[in-house]
């Protein structure tokens, strides 16, 4: 027998890439399913973008590039955080990574010691803690239920922020919840965060594009400036630019730990596809209509999706602020009904009776919940909501 390493004994193989492989699993046995799990939007890749790719391909940008990303794109990433977010940075503080997954991923690996804290608040993406405890970190989990916004408070971080603390992980809009941070919930948060200079913070903006709050997008280096030398900003073109496959990502922060984790990356993966890259930066630099209007489409489903589901009895659905997902909360259903145990069966349950794929909320840290991803058409959403509502109130 073979015995796998501790670490990698500690972690789970991505419960949302599971429930998209059983979906199709079924629909290959001839089951008409619908899927509402997938993490990524249906549109196809803006044709710019792909022209760019297929002529780099044609000029034979075919080859290693630099670890950390081509300067061109390097420099087009340095405009955008300044053009959207207002935020400067040099070359030196900027990495390209394979997806926003890798960015977080080095950053892990750059930063924490085994038995270090990094706070993470639930609901939250799947990968978060797994990539903690492949670092050897330990994932200190704090509550942000749907009755608070699904947003955890400034007394809530006074209290997880131990002397172990490494990183404080903020992911506004959020997935799985769509919820996003004003400005004054994130200055009171960085009220907390000057008390404790050894906290780091992780801001992933990945969402940041699909996005219809009524303020305008901030994180927390917006919020507070000065906080602007101990976090980390991450991003992507994965989800603005229907561009998941390529696998492009990208991190602005301390040059110090940005060259740490180019070291890790060196060893790891080395550089992105040099294609994907060329690709990013058409995507980074072109027209911006695209997102636009894939984020009103968005926002479309959005608005059907929550009011279907909030008419729902046993169900609460809070409207989201961005991203294709929404996480109603069940929990009445599964007491009332008793024939399931708890989220899990009853998306199990959904699956195979109703043909539809949600992912349950334990996935997320958040039991008691689904989610839900509108990143499909709406005449999938609306039978989808039909069967939903037919399975929950038979
Ligand atoms: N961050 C969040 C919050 C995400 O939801 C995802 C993808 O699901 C990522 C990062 C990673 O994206 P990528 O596909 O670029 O690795």
């Amino acid at each position: 027998d073979i015995t796998l390493s501790t670490r990698v004994q500690q972690i789970k193989p991505s419960p949302t890439l599971a429930i998209t492989a059983r979906a199709k699993a079924l629909r290959a046995e001839g089951k008409d399913i619908i899927g509402l799990g997938a993490g990524e939007p249906d549109f196809d890749t803006p044709e710019h973008v792909k022209e760019a790719a297929i002529q780099a391909i044609r000029d034979g940008f075919t080859k290693y590039t630099a670890v950390d990303g081509i300067p061109s794109l390097k420099e087009a990433i340095i405009a955008k955080f300044a053009r959207d977010n207002g935020l400067q940075y040099e070359a030196n503080q900027i990495l390209v990574s394979v997806g926003g997954k890798q960015s977080f991923y080095n950053l892990a690996q750059a930063l924490l010691n085994p038995g270090d804290e990094v706070i993470i608040p639930a609901p939250y993406w799947v990968s978060y803690p797994d990539m903690v405890l492949l670092a050897g970190g330990i994932p200190v989990v704090i509550s942000a239920p749907q009755e608070r916004q699904f947003k955890i408070t400034p007394e809530q971080l006074e209290d997880a922020i131990t002397p172990l603390t490494r990183l404080l992980v903020i992911n506004s809009p959020s997935n799985p919840t769509g919820a996003a941070y004003t400005a004054d919930e994130l200055a009171a948060l960085g009220e907390i965060l000057r008390r404790h200079p050894q906290v780091l913070i992780a801001t992933d903006d990945m969402y940041e594009h699909i996005y219809w709050g009524k303020e305008p997008f901030c994180n927390i280096v917006n919020a507070c400036p000065d906080l602007y030398e101990r976090t980390l900003v991450l991003n992507g073109v994965s989800k603005a630019y229907s561009m998941t496959g390529w696998r492009i990502g990208y991190v602005a922060g301390p040059a110090v730990l940005i060259k740490a984790m180019k070291s890790i990356q060196s060893q790891s993966t080395s550089n992105p596809t040099s294609i994907s890259q060329v690709a990013a930066q058409a995507a980074i630099e072109g027209d911006q209509t695209c997102v636009k209007t894939m984020c009103q489409e968005f926002k479309k489903r959005h608005d059907f999706v929550v009011r279907q589901l909030s008419a729902l009895p046993g169900v609460q659905c809070l409207p989201g602020s961005g991203t294709f997902y929404t996480f109603p909360n069940i929990q009445a259903v599964i007491t009332s009904r008793g024939e399931v145990k708890d989220d899990v069966e009853l998306a199990e349950k959904m699956l195979n009776e109703a043909g539809v794929a949600v992912v349950p909320g334990s996935a997320f840290g958040a039991p008691g919940h689904l989610r839900l991803s509108f990143a499909t058409s709406m005449e999938n959403l609306e039978q989808a909501l039909k069967r939903i509502a037919a399975f929950l109130n038979p």
